[in-house]
């Protein structure tokens, strides 16, 4: 069998489909999905079949919250053990933290922590800096104060306007996403039905926006070309990806946890500026994806801006 091949990129793996914060505008709708853990033989047996055919830069574990999951040891252990990724890393929101383990610091390269305004103030985060450097852990704390609108609740009227989303959207490049046997280029498309249907629709288009992970012919070949397709989701039709109005972070209450029907319109989800700012910079980076010595000379530059973006005095360390 031939080697696998390799992608640049970034793949997350949710373990736990839902959530112990409920953020307003999350791109996931974790308030809004069942309580749900991967079976650890699912997540063996996806890694095991992906890593047949194609491996990434860092296997991303994520949820929901990860770390819901008592048994988050093993999910590590084997990912570190398959090398299915040249680095594991975890997302968290950093409320079970101080419960893991020893063997947890050990089994992880990076942690990214995100610090909402609800858990500022709870958070040891001395301590947890202190575990991560006698761990070698690379430690991103990102303070997130903002939110955006990313789900709606109603189709987006035309197709252009579709497309125009999708172009600019980064969530088709940066959240590549394994979830129970399915392949999904972004986080947001496994969770859609769910929503859609609690607030009255009879959605059904999980399937058929995810690449089943089952053998086939040519199976590198259909991953790369669903990973890197210019045609939306389905689910795009009711998302505005990463293109979306800001939104103060809050916790929704508990009415708008039974009942998510909001009346918001286009006008007021959509960020112009976003969208037309996201446009030019995806034919930016495809001109430079073509020109190998344009992008050898911008490399350094991107670095940069990527270093500055996640950790730029937002970290207290
Ligand atoms: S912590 Fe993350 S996954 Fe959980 S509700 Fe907030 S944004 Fe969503
Ligand atoms: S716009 Fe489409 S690709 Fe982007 S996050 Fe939404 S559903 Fe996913």
């Amino acid at each position: 069998m031939a080697e696998p091949l390799f992608i640049d990129r970034t793949i997350r793996y949710d373990i736990v489909a839902h959530c112990n914060l409920s953020c307003c505008g999350c791109s996931r709708v974790a308030p809004f999905v069942s309580a749900n853990i991967t079976p650890l033989s699912q997540f063996k047996n996806d890694l095991i079949f992906v890593s047949k055919y194609v491996n990434f830069r860092t296997l991303r574990i994520i949820g929901g919250e990860p770390l819901l999951s008592k048994d988050i040891c093993s999910y590590l252990k084997f990912a570190k053990d398959i090398k299915f990724a040249q680095s594991v890393s975890l997302f968290t929101n950093g409320a079970l933290l101080e419960q893991q383990q020893d063997e947890f610091w050990r089994l992880i390269d990076k942690l990214y922590v995100s610090v909402y305004p609800i858990l500022k103030d709870k958070l040891n985060l001395r301590s947890i800096k202190e575990k991560a450097d006698n761990n070698s852990v690379e430690l991103i704390v990102d303070y997130s104060n903002d939110f955006f609108e990313h789900v709606i609740d109603y189709p987006i009227p035309t197709g252009k306007m579709i497309r125009n989303i999708y172009v600019a959207c980064k969530d088709k490049r940066f959240c590549n996403t394994i979830h129970n046997g399915v392949l999904f280029r972004c986080a947001t498309a496994p969770y859609i039905d769910e929503y859609l249907n609690k607030i009255g629709y009879n959605a059904n288009i999980r399937f058929l926006d995810g690449l089943r992970l089952e053998e086939a012919r040519n199976m590198t070949a259909k991953i790369y070309s669903y990973l890197f397709s210019d045609t939306p989701l389905n689910c795009c039709q009711y998302c505005v990806g990463s293109t979306g109005r800001k939104l103060k972070h809050r916790m929704l209450s508990k009415q708008e946890m039974s009942n998510p029907k909001r009346t918001k319109t286009m006008e007021n989800s959509l960020s112009k500026k976003a969208l037309w700012f996201g446009i030019i910079e995806e034919n930016f980076r495809v001109i430079i994806n073509r020109n190998v010595h344009v992008k050898r000379l911008l490399k350094p530059l991107l670095y940069l801006r990527r270093k500055i973006f996640f950790k730029g005095g937002r970290s207290p360390f």
